[in-house]
């Protein structure tokens, strides 16, 4: 007991920063997918919003899949400006386990939400997900979340480009950042699909589960969403209004 003692008094006079970053940790809506919804949405805590993007070289994103996430965020939150930065990096790697994403995220991601700027981290990989081959995107942080571009690539078939997907997941791993559907907060429409936790039960919503499985093809007839449906962009609105 004393030892402890002594050694919390140690780091409490040798450390004061690095305690204050652990409870920083501790406390911070980061750890979770969808807690950092109202700082996202609401401009009280942070009003601009940057994306920073990581790309494995050759697997840059699509200038208009960052466009169009661009437009959404500017429609679903109540921030005053939207700004992206991209950076390439090398990898030998072809497949990825979550504790590899974090441990890249780490070393590749630059900025945290600081000052009145909250921080959305995008890493775009080739090759694919360990768990689970189907992944085309996963949000994995409250800030952050990866596309496995080269899964997009793969899943494009006839009339249905990569580019259209591309558009559709990177929207989609936003929304679950925003918490949709049903991630910590009870929508007062009936509108998660009881066999997909957190997704939209209607496939005319960018939150449908297929969106983001390279199942996509035979789940969606025509053109994949990428947009939210009334129900998705109602959630959206009560958590800004703080009914939700
Ligand atoms: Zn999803």
């Amino acid at each position: 007991m004393n030892g402890l003692k002594v050694i919390l008094v140690f780091m409490l006079v040798v450390t004061p920063g690095c305690l204050e970053d652990l409870k920083e940790e501790l406390v911070s809506c980061e750890n979770v997918t969808g807690d950092c919804r109202y700082e996202i949405l609401r401009s009280t805590d942070y009003s601009r919003l940057h994306i920073e993007i990581n790309y494995v070289t050759e697997y840059a994103p699509d200038s208009d899949a960052v466009d169009l996430l661009k437009q959404r965020i500017q429609e679903t939150t109540d921030k005053t400006a939207v700004s992206v930065s991209q950076n390439g990096f090398g990898s030998t790697d072809s497949s990825y386990s979550l504790e590899e994403i974090l441990a890249i995220e780490k070393e590749q991601r630059e900025r945290y939400k600081s000052g009145n700027t909250f921080i959305i981290h995008i890493l775009y990989l080739n090759g694919e997900y360990e768990d689970n081959d189907q992944t085309l995107g996963l949000a994995y942080t409250g800030s952050s979340f990866v596309l496995f571009k080269e899964q997009i690539e793969d899943a494009a078939f006839f009339l249905i480009s990569a580019e259209d997907i591309e558009k559709s997941v990177i929207v989609h791993e936003y929304g679950h950042l925003v918490a949709l559907v049903n991630n910590g907060y009870e929508s007062p429409h009936d509108h998660e699909d009881p066999d997909h936790p957190n997704h939209s039960n209607n496939e005319d919503s960018v939150m449908y589960w297929a969106i983001e499985s390279q199942d996509i093809a035979n789940q969606i007839d025509g053109e994949p969403p990428n947009n939210f449906d009334s129900n998705d962009l109602d959630d959206l609105k009560l958590m800004k209004e703080g009914k939700l």
